[in-house]
C-alpha cells in the first residue's frame, strides 16, 4: 500500500436509528470512502469524506452498459467490546475477480482492505450491539467514463459505504419454502454469475417477484443451459444433507463462490462431516426427498449466514425437506458461525480480523 488516506470528518453527524428501526441497507454511517481512477493515472485520491450523494454525468458508463462491481461483509461488535470483520481478505480477492471479468483495472487490495478498516473505525460508534445486528459494509466500483461507445470505461470509482443492520432473524432462525424456477435462469457458464456485478440481481428480480406473488421466499436457481443442475437460493449458496453426507454444487462458473458457503464447508470438514462439491441434479434431489434421505437444506450468505428451507415447490408438488423444521447440523452450523463471528466462541481458523 503506497497511498495515504485523506481523512475529512463530518460536522454534522447524523442521528443513529434505534436497534429496532435497521432493517436491512436503510441507513448510512457519517463517513464514506472514495478512491478515484484515471487511465495513465491509475487509482488515486484515496479519501474518507462525509456521506453525501456524488454527482455524475448522464453519460457515464455505469448507467448504460452496467460495468459496475460490488461486495458485501459485515463488522460485528464483539461481546469484549472489539470490533471485528469476517475473512474481509477474501471479499478483497472477490473483488478483484469480479473486476477482472467487467474489465475494472484492479484495485490495491491491501489499500481496500486499510480504507474498509479507517472507515469502520471513524463510524464505529454506528455498530450495534444489540445481539445480532452489526454494521455492512459495501464495497463498490463504477465506470464513470462519460462516452456511448462500448468498451471499458478510462474512468472509476471504488467506493466504500457502511449501514447498521438489524437482526436477521428477528424471530429466531426459521426454515422459508422455496420455489424452484423453470422459466428464468441467474447464470451460464462463461457468463457472469460467478461474480458480483450489478446485472445479476437485476435479472433476477423477476423472478423473484414471481415467487414472493405465490409466497415463496425465495427462488431456487437451476444453471441457464442443461436447466437441471441446481446453482444456488436466492442470492445464497445452498448446501444439502443427504444420507450421511453434505452435498453443494460445485464451482462450475455458473455460481458465486461464497465466503460462507467456503467457511461452511472448512467447519464441516471440521468437523468430520463427509462434504461433496459435485452437480447436483434437481432430480437427484427429488428422488432423495422421496426416499426420505434428504434430511436438511440450507442457503448460505453473509445477510442471514444460514437460512434453512423447509419446503421445495417443483412441477405442483410441495416437497417437505426434513419435517420442516430447522435441522440439527443448520443449527449447529449458524450458531457456530455466528459465534465466531462476534467472539462469542474460539475461532480455529483466525477467520476473525
Ligand atoms: N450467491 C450470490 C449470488 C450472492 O450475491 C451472495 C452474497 N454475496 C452469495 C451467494 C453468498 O456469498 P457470501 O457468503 O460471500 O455472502
Amino acid at each position: 500500500m503506497t497511498q495515504t488516506i485523506h481523512i475529512e470528518r463530518t460536522t454534522t453527524p447524523k442521528p443513529k436509528p434505534a436497534a429496532n428501526e435497521l432493517g436491512f441497507g436503510k441507513y448510512f454511517t457519517d463517513h464514506m470512502f472514495i478512491l478515484d481512477y484515471e487511465e495513465g493515472k491509475g487509482w488515486h485520491n484515496a479519501r474518507i469524506v462525509p456521506y453525501q450523494p456524488i454527482s455524475l454525468d448522464p453519460a457515464a458508463k455505469v448507467f448504460h452498459y452496467g460495468q459496475t462491481i460490488f461486495e458485501g461483509l459485515k463488522a460485528y461488535r464483539t461481546e469484549n467490546g472489539k470490533i471485528s470483520l469476517f475473512r474481509p481478505d477474501m471479499n478483497m480477492k472477490r473483488l478483484n475477480r469480479s473486476n477482472d471479468r467487467m474489465s475494472i483495472p484492479p484495485v490495491d487490495e491491501a489499500l481496500g482492505l486499510e480504507a474498509l478498516r479507517q472507515l469502520v473505525l471513524i463510524d464505529q460508534d454506528w455498530i450495534p450491539d444489540a445481539p445480532e445486528t452489526s454494521l455492512y459494509v459495501r464495497p463498490f466500483v463504477i465506470a464513470t467514463e462519460p462516452a456511448l461507445g462500448v468498451s471499458p470505461s478510462q474512468q472509476y470509482k471504488f467506493m466504500i459505504i457502511l449501514s447498521p443492520v438489524g437482526t436477521y432473524y428477528a424471530e429466531g432462525i426459521k426454515p422459508v419454502s422455496i420455489y424452484v424456477e423453470s422459466e428464468y435462469a441467474r447464470s451460464v457458464v462463461g457468463g457472469v454469475g460467478h461474480v458480483k456485478t450489478a446485472g445479476n440481481y437485476a435479472a433476477g428480480l423477476k423472478a423473484q417477484e414471481g415467487a414472493s406473488a405465490l409466497g415463496y421466499s425465495q427462488v431456487l436457481w437451476l444453471d441457464g443451459v442443461h436447466r437441471k443442475y441446481v446453482e444456488e437460493v436466492g442470492s445464497m449458496n445452498v448446501f444439502f444433507r443427504i444420507g450421511d453426507k453434505v452435498i453443494t454444487p460445485a464451482l462450475t462458473g455458473g455460481l458465486l463462490p461464497g465466503i460462507t458457503r467456503d467457511s461452511v464447508i472448512h467447519l464441516l470438514k471440521h468437523w468430520g462431516v463427509e462434504v461433496e462439491e459435485r452437480l447436483i441434479s434437481i432430480d437427484e434431489l427429488v428422488q432423495a426427498q422421496k426416499d426420505g434421505s434428504l434430511k436438511e437444506m440450507f442457503g448460505t450468505g453473509t445477510a442471514a449466514v444460514i437460512s434453512p428451507v423447509g419446503s421445495l415447490h417443483w412441477k405442483g408438488e410441495k416437497l417437505m425437506i426434513g419435517d420442516g423444521s430447522t435441522g440439527e447440523l443448520s443449527a449447529r452450523v449458524y450458531d457456530t458461525i455466528t459465534g465466531i463471528q462476534n467472539g462469542r466462541i474460539e475461532d480455529p481458523f483466525s477467520w476473525r480480523v
